[in-house]
């Protein structure tokens, strides 16, 4: 399938040439992707489905572009992640507008949920029962996208009667399958097994195909170009996340012209480098045996993006691409004082660390979170930032990317100055001996720190890689040595009610981990030990308006799991683990390292994660990660026990 030339494949029938995209067209890829869950069909079905759609665009213009909005559609988003637009509308809202809209009352329509596991098939069903008096226009794409973005943008008075209306109206036109789709946009999540890293190859492919014309080909060639394609669009699309640049430069100059229109800009977050966990020094090391690398302090606060764009503004984004300008005004006014003369624009990678202004000190996360997340005033901060910068990543109009890390650290010192209580480099030794290191460990935990960030620090193996988890950047920190290496952050997806003392709060709660390939979270472990009574009603308070009544959703892979309540998966939390164990119970990883699960023993809270959504929970391949590396640290003891 992957060869798969879909040039001569016919276009649905259902769109005739001329008129807007058909959502029906749209909803019967949908329904062929959710029917298999081989990477590659899905792949087959959704370039032609992109090819299709590209071929007939007569725009490059992306507000009226058919094929940007059938992309966003395809990953359930409105625009770029930064801009926030975003859907995830809570079940009762959507229980009502089903209601209303087809006549029926609210209590079967939970009972059928509890049934189906599944609000979009529910209104599916719902809807074929319902008589229709006339018949309303068909959807398409673009009229879906324009209903969607409203309900999105929709505020203040009234909103909630608002948005029912216009999902009324969705409904009362949609055919055949179309109300399951609608609905699950509504709800977040289209659940059909569909990765954004899918979307990204199937859209370069369908380019690829279509610049090809009608030229003849052998396979072999179509294979490496296919290849070579998906390559150049997933690098652009780490750098530049963001479709509506990136579809109409595409449908102008094809594959081949992307990377000269489509660069890492500042105003636009690219996604950031992430970084392996390590369980001793030794481990370290191991890894980079032979090679220059730097330790630097890994500061405990928030990861900030830093921006100066050509005309002069600041934006500060998060590690998810959060503008985080408007809850970091001081930032912004204090930046300016770091740059030196000549600075243009830049792109810094940073992280933000509460500061106690006194006692000159580092503040832990903790503190910094306390922060209110919006429309802070200056005048009303009582927790200052300091920020900690530890890479440059484009200065002056040049993306720094493709530079080793030693160069563009070296640009970092030249054009950057330290500001004190404000703006400072990250604190770095490239010492490598296993002494140097410890030393320099202990020295970061003293000064506040959670540990080291160790990296590869010349080569062409230390440039900067937007968006992956790169073994050249490794996590050690001073806490997590005894357990895993790291932490592991999960969704609370359920709860147990507390029994004794606790009856009115949840006593306990059930997580899970997040599989990017299916879109499903899968069960983890109960984590119901060391939480206060003060704690305990604090997550209430947060979880119980995400209770829903018809059960679990069906994206979560429940297993032998059987908690009280089951909640919308909204909410992460940063959890520490002594080990972890296979498990005929939980579904976290089954299928990667055995068809059993993984679960968490001991595990103990730690603290919320706002700054992570469901998708971005420790991932299921991560889990067997953290699974494997303990076995064979396991193995090697057990090595070293026969000889005592
Ligand atoms: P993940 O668990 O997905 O890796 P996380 O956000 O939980 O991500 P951590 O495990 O805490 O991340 O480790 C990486 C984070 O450490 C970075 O995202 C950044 O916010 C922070 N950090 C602090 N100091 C540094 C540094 N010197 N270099 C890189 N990152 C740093």
């Amino acid at each position: 399938i992957f060869t798969k030339d879909y040039r001569l494949a016919p276009p649905d029938k259902a769109w005739k040439e001329g008129e807007p995209l058909p959502y029906s067209v749209l909803v019967s890829a949908f329904e062929k992707i959710e029917a298999t869950t081989k990477r590659l069909e899905i792949l087959g079905i959704l370039t032609r489905f992109l090819l299709m759609v590209a071929k007939r665009e007569k725009t490059t213009d992306a507000k009226s572009s058919n094929l940007l909005k059938a992309v966003y559609l395809c990953i359930n988003r409105l625009c770029p992640d930064y801009e926030g637009t975003e859907l995830g509308i809570g079940e009762s809202l959507l229980v009502k507008a089903i209601a209303e809209s087809t006549g029926r009352n609210t209590t079967k329509i939970k009972e059928d949920l509890r049934k189906e596991g599944d609000l979009g098939k529910v209104a599916m069903l719902s809807r074929n029962t319902q008589p229709t008096m006339f018949k309303p226009k068909p959807l398409t794409v673009p009229s879906v996208f324009q209903s969607l973005t409203d309900i999105a943008k929709t505020s203040g008075n009234n909103s909630q009667t608002r948005k029912v209306g216009i999902i009324k109206k969705l409904l009362a036109a949609c055919q055949g399958g179309e109300a399951k789709f609608i609905i699950r946009s509504l709800e977040g999540k289209l659940r059909i097994g569909l990765a954004e890293r899918s979307l990204v190859v199937a859209l370069a492919h369908a380019i690829v195909l279509k610049d090809l014309g009608d030229k003849k080909i052998s396979p072999e060639s179509l294979t490496q170009k296919l290849e070579e394609g998906a390559e150049i669009v997933k690098g652009v699309y780490s750098e530049l996340p963001n479709y509506d640049l990136i579809i109409p430069a595409l449908l102008e100059a094809g594959v081949a012209g992307l990377r000269e229109r489509c660069k890492l800009t500042p105003g636009v977050p690219l996604k950031p480098m992430l970084a392996k966990p390590t369980k001793a020094i030794g481990e370290v090391l191991d890894r980079f045996e032979g090679k220059e690398f730097t330790c630097e302090y890994k500061y405990d606060g928030e990861r900030a993006q830093v921006h100066l764009l050509d005309d002069g503004s600041l934006a500060v984004f998060s590690r998810n691409s959060e503008n985080m300008s408007a809850k970091y005004p001081d930032l912004v006014e204090q930046i300016p004082r770091c740059i030196k003369d000549g600075v243009k624009s830049f792109v810094i990678d940073s992280e933000a660390v509460a500061f106690d202004l006194e006692t000159k000190k580092l503040l832990p996360f903790q503190d910094l979170s306390r922060r209110k997340r919006k429309d802070v005033r200056t005048e009303d901060i009582t927790v200052r930032v300091h920020l900690f910068a530890f890479d440059l990543l484009y200065l002056n109009g040049e993306s720094l990317l493709h530079m080793e890390l030693r160069e563009r650290r070296n640009l970092l010192l030249e054009h950057f100055q330290p500001v004190e209580g404000e703006f400072g480099f990250a604190k770095s030794s490239d010492g490598t001996s296993s002494e140097d290191i410890a030393t320099f460990l202990e020295e970061s935990v003293k000064d506040g720190c959670e540990g080291l960030m160790v990296k590869l620090l010349a080569t062409s193996a230390s440039t900067y890689e937007p968006s992956r988890r790169s073994i050249n950047w490794l996590k050690l920190k001073k806490d997590y040595l005894s357990g895993v290496g790291d932490s592991l952050d999960l969704v609370v997806v359920g709860a147990y009610y507390g029994k004794g003392k606790r009856t009115n709060v949840y006593g306990a709660f059930l997580l899970a981990c997040y599989d990017p390939d299916s879109e499903n979270l899968q069960t983890i472990c109960k984590i119901g030990t060391g939480f206060s009574e003060e704690k305990l009603a604090e997550f209430y308070n947060e979880l119980h308006p995400l209770e829903l009544s018809g059960g679990p959703r069906n994206d979560i892979e429940i297993g032998g799991a059987k908690p009280d309540v089951w909640f919308e998966p909204k909410v992460v939390w940063e959890v520490l683990t002594a080990d972890l164990s296979l498990s005929p119970v939980y579904t976290a990883a089954h299928g990667i390292v055995e068809s059993r699960g993984i679960s968490l023993r001991f595990p103990r809270f730690i603290k919320v994660r706002d700054d992570k959504g469901p998708d971005e929970a420790t991932s299921a391949e991560q889990v067997a990660e953290f699974y494997q590396r303990q076995a064979t640290a396991a193995g090697k003891s057990r090595g070293g026990n026969v000889d005592d």
